[in-house]
């Protein structure tokens, strides 16, 4: 997960400061090539409304898929992301 400081930390897409935790999207740093365009939204907080407008969610979200979505974590649970920006956890 991100690290979200509310109050201080800004929304990777509109640029606004981040007041509260509801209807975030947040990922984990999964993009490891600082070359790759959606590499900077890879580690963000993005306000839901925001993502949901957002040009580039398909491809963030097949790209959150194919890295993270593959992994069967130790408890042998999977996370893959929905078209909304939900993290959903399902067993393998
Ligand atoms: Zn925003």
């Amino acid at each position: 997960m991100a690290i979200l400081i509310l109050g201080k930390s800004a929304c990777a897409l509109c640029g606004e400061v981040i007041v509260t935790e509801h209807e975030l999207v947040a990922t984990s740093h999964f993009i490891s090539d600082p070359s790759h365009p959606l590499w900077r939204y890879s580690d963000a907080a993005m306000h839901c409304d925001c993502f949901q407008r957002w040009p580039h969610r398909e491809e963030f979200v097949a790209e959150y898929n194919r890295i993270i979505g593959q992994i069967v974590w130790g408890n042998g649970s999977q996370h893959t992301m929905r078209a909304d920006g939900t993290v959903t956890t399902a067993q393998a």
